[in-house]
């Protein structure tokens, strides 16, 4: 049976309001353009379902003049805030610096280099207010332009952060995703400081639906994240989701265990059923160097938790706010907007 929605979350989103969270960094050339583009989108979110909107730009220690331009754009249609962090946190960091600054309305998180069409955030929006869902994400319709390796590595890591978990991480969901009010209050909740927010976002559960897309191409500069990033980040997000690389390690363990066990066997039917001698010497030496290897690798991986539990022992914050900034939604002069209802 399937229960009904939160009846505050459905209806025609009267009253509503949505919260834009933006991470930036060093992405100065693009900004205005896609602030015009979200002026827009919001225009028209006010007249379709008569939402509230705001941008929550979030200035993840940019080097450019990236902090000096939010600060200029025009709050028409929608509020805006800006908050700046202390340094480059990192993009997770700087999703959780706007969920956190975001008002008590829905969430969305958009990239701020274009990829994220403002087209497609309307039919996020008319999923979760039409059709009551509480997390919209987007997820990559094919991967045909990408190469064989990196499809079978991200297979490779869905299948393992999934192994065994009873809610499977969706694969290539991307970071643009909506989330309703109570969905964004659950994230709220959520402790851990390392955070995986593409993982998060499914664990919390609710009604959960999936877009399919294809990412625009980047409008201006070229990726931040590098190979060692990404394999940064889903270590990141193996560690904190599942314990697989543990039970992998064990099942490891277990597998050269039981091949040395036959190895013995073949080694004791040789001496006493074919009468052999034993050489030997060979085979300690890749055995040993084989169960080097094996330990060494079991080490790095439960190296890997306990660096995870000692990072949330410390308790430090995921960032300092270096600044701060909050504009109301301008009216324009002939249309009224619910915009300025964010910051009564
Ligand atoms: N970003 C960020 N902090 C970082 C790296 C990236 O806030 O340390 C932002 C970046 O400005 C962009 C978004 O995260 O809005 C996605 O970054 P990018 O386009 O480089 O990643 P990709 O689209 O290739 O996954
Ligand atoms: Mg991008």
């Amino acid at each position: 049976m399937m229960t009904t929605p939160d009846p505050t979350d459905r209806g025609a989103g009267a009253g509503q309001r949505l919260s834009i969270v933006v991470p930036v960094f060093n992405e100065a050339a693009g900004l205005a353009a896609l602030h015009q583009r979200l002026i827009a989108l919001a225009q028209d979110l006010a007249r379709d379902h008569r939402l509230a909107c705001e941008v929550i730009y979030v200035d993840d220690g940019s080097s450019d003049d990236t902090l000096a331009i939010t600060r200029a754009l025009p709050a028409t249609a929608l509020g805006i805030q800006v908050v700046s962090l202390s340094r480059n946190f990192g993009k997770e960091a700087a999703l959780l610096a706007g969920l956190d600054h975001a008002g008590p309305g829905a969430v969305m998180f958009m990239d701020g280099d274009g990829q994220h069409s403002p087209q497609l955030a309307a039919t996020l929006v008319r999923h979760w207010i039409a059709d009551g869902y509480d997390v919209v994400y987007t997820a990559k319709a094919h991967r045909n332009h990408e190469s064989w390796l990196r499809r079978v590595a991200v297979h490779g890591f869905y299948a393992l952060i999934n192994w065994g978990a009873r809610q499977k991480i969706p694969e290539d969901a991307g970071d643009f995703r909506l989330l309703s009010p109570r969905a964004a209050a659950a994230l709220r909740r959520l402790p851990e400081r390392n955070r995986f927010f593409k993982g998060l976002a499914s664990w919390i559960g609710f009604r959960q639906f999936r877009v399919d897309y294809e990412p625009e191409p980047r409008a201006h500069g070229a990726t931040r994240f590098r190979l060692s990033q990404l394999l940064g980040l889903s270590i990141e997000g193996l560690t904190s989701f599942s314990v697989a690389p543990l039970r992998l390690a064990s099942l490891l363990g277990v597998a050269v265990a039981v091949v040395a066990l036959l190895f013995g066997l073949s080694i004791l039917w040789e001496t006493w059923i074919d009468g052999k001698s034993v050489p030997g010497y060979p085979s300690l030496a890749v055995g040993l160097m084989t169960l080097g290897g094996v330990q060494l690798i079991v080490i790095g991986i439960v190296g890997e938790y306990v660096g995870k539990i000692l990072s949330e022992l410390k308790q430090r914050p995921s960032y300092f706010v270096a600044e701060h900034s909050v504009r109301p939604a301008e009216q324009p002069a002939d249309e009224k907007t619910p915009a300025d209802a964010l910051h009564d």
